[in-house]
């Protein structure tokens, strides 16, 4: 079995204990991060893994979509780990190495707007930090939509998850063709020279390459994080209802909200149909998943909206989704 201390001899030897470490896994709104994460769980290798999943809205929609975790789980929903919810982080970490037995490895899901340095940043400063070691820092970059992101107003956000990345890996390559991935392989490398990128087309990476490179060693030459407050201009809410949506009126409306919403994922329940529907929204691209009936839960409506602040209109979207109801 792999034991990345290993590759930390001098880390162990002063800290005289087990380091917890930790990967993290960063990428922007809809990249394949919770893809990633449950390739990773369904390798598995016989570590006890401990996985912590961060929502930026309310409802923590990824949690419910990974598999199932031999180990811990812990959801942070409702903030950022990054910003808002930074303290929240720090005792949900303490709270893990206080488990018997302890993890032997933290996966943790970042949510799609946070900022990793600012989260580099919490760990170095963390009063936890003699029991915890960064041994990754993976962003996940999703190729057919990369260049899109250059001149928006979360450019920045964008560029901060590449440039505190140890490993990229570059999502949905197939998609986006050779030409496109070449100039997405460009991007990263002009942002962060260094950089070491792992291709994949669905998401999924081997676990020895994220839990255990050598190359990571590196990491301790990386320049010194420093914290960015501002570096996310999102907001997010949580639609609801009770009522069944219109189908046909719901696509519509979604179409007609691509300028406002950027990221939108959640559970639909829609009029005269038995399942349960998964709906994920990233910038254009839409999908509608069955799920299982409802059974005997009520069904019911819940999802996340994620938008640029500038264009955000809480009122205006919880409306045009009021008319999707009946
Ligand atoms: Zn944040």
């Amino acid at each position: 079995m792999l034991n990345p201390l290993a590759r930390y001899p001098e880390v162990q030897a002063a800290s005289g204990r087990q380091m917890l470490p930790i990967t993290l896994i960063s990428g922007f709104l809809g990249a394949g991060k919770t893809t990633l994460l449950n390739s990773l769980l369904t390798q598995g290798d016989g570590r006890r893994l401990a996985v912590l999943v961060n929502d930026f809205g309310e409802l923590n929609i990824d949690a419910k979509l990974i598999v199932k975790v031999e180990g811990q789980q812990m959801e942070l929903a409702n903030g950022c780990i990054c910003c808002s919810i930074r303290d929240d982080l720090v005792a949900g970490v303490e709270n893990l190495l206080a488990t018997e037995p302890p993890p032997e490895q933290l996966l943790i899901e970042t949510s799609g707007v946070s900022d990793p340095i600012n989260i580099v940043c919490t760990f170095n400063t963390a009063k936890v930090r003699r029991k915890i070691f960064l041994e990754n820092v993976v962003t996940v970059v999703d190729a057919v939509h990369a260049l899109d992101a250059r001149d928006t107003e979360y450019a920045q956000l964008f560029e901060r998850q590449i440039r505190g990345a140890y490993m990229i890996v570059l999502n949905r390559t197939q998609a986006a063709g050779p030409e496109q991935t070449q100039k997405v392989r460009k991007m990263i490398t002009d942002l962060l020279p260094t950089a070491s990128i792992f291709e994949t087309d669905n998401g999924s990476v081997p676990l020895q390459v994220l839990l255990g490179d050598s190359r990571l060693g590196q990491s301790t030459f990386r320049p010194e994080a420093v914290m960015d407050p501002a570096s996310h201009p999102f907001e997010s809410m949580v639609y609801r209802s009770d009522k069944p949506l219109r189908r046909m009126e719901f696509i519509r409306t979604m179409k007609s909200l691509t300028d406002t919403v950027y990221r939108a994922k959640g559970f639909l329940n829609f009029k005269n149909y038995p399942l349960t529907t998964l709906y994920q929204k990233v910038g254009s691209f839409e999908s509608y998943v069955d799920g299982s009936a409802w059974g005997v839960s009520t069904p019911r409506t819940e999802l996340v909206l994620i938008g640029v602040s500038s264009r955000f209109d809480r009122e205006a979207l919880t409306a045009a989704l009021d008319a999707c109801v009946g």
